[in-house]
């Protein structure tokens, strides 16, 4: 399970859509979340770079700082068993410019429909948590956040890390199509 899901997330590395450590995934195990540990970098992830957390309270391992997100999404939107969390570029451009995007410009990504904009708040804070579980409380699978990056979720990692690729194929597309001339 861990093995497959690290190289999805260096396929998410190769295809640029995370640079350096600006990314953070995780699992939902029966008994614990797995998440990545803190400074991993996507490129070369490996089995050894995973840490496994408590469903509730601290981890008391070096996991990502942004894992407050991820356990409380896990607890408050129980069908949700995968996130992704990267800074891809396009994406990232409309997060920083307040701008949601518009997923029914594309049939395969019709399924997200309209991707808000989770407010400003600090990363890793219960507050960022709690706006991520708003904009996805609805059934929504993904959602950009603030001045920051972007979020994907899933049944199944593969189902996330798609949803992320696709994300930023919209924020390409939708970049095109607003500044034509
Ligand atoms: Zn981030």
């Amino acid at each position: 399970m861990l093995r497959e899901a690290s190289k999805l997330c260096q396929r998410l590395a190769r295809h640029g859509l995370v640079v350096a450590s600006d990314g953070n995934a995780s699992l939902k195990g029966k008994n614990a979340i797995y998440i990545t540990r803190t400074m991993s970098e996507f490129e070369g992830l490996s089995v050894a770079d995973w840490r496994k957390m408590p469903h509730k309270g601290d981890p008391r391992v070096d996991v990502s700082s942004e894992w407050r997100m991820h356990q409380i999404i896990f607890q408050q939107l129980p069908e949700i068993k995968a996130i992704v969390h990267c800074h891809p570029v396009f994406a990232t451009s409309f997060a920083v410019l307040g701008l949601g995007l518009d997923g029914t410009l594309l049939t395969e990504t019709a399924e997200f429909g309209i991707i808000p904009v989770v407010p400003l708040a600090p990363p890793g804070s219960a507050d960022l948590a709690g706006g991520v579980v708003k904009a996805l409380e609805t059934g929504r699978v993904a959602c950009l956040l603030a001045q920051h990056g972007a979020l994907t979720v899933g049944a199944t990692f593969l189902e996330a890390v798609q949803r992320m690729e696709r994300l930023e194929r919209l924020a390409q597309i939708q970049w095109l199509v607003t500044h034509r001339v």
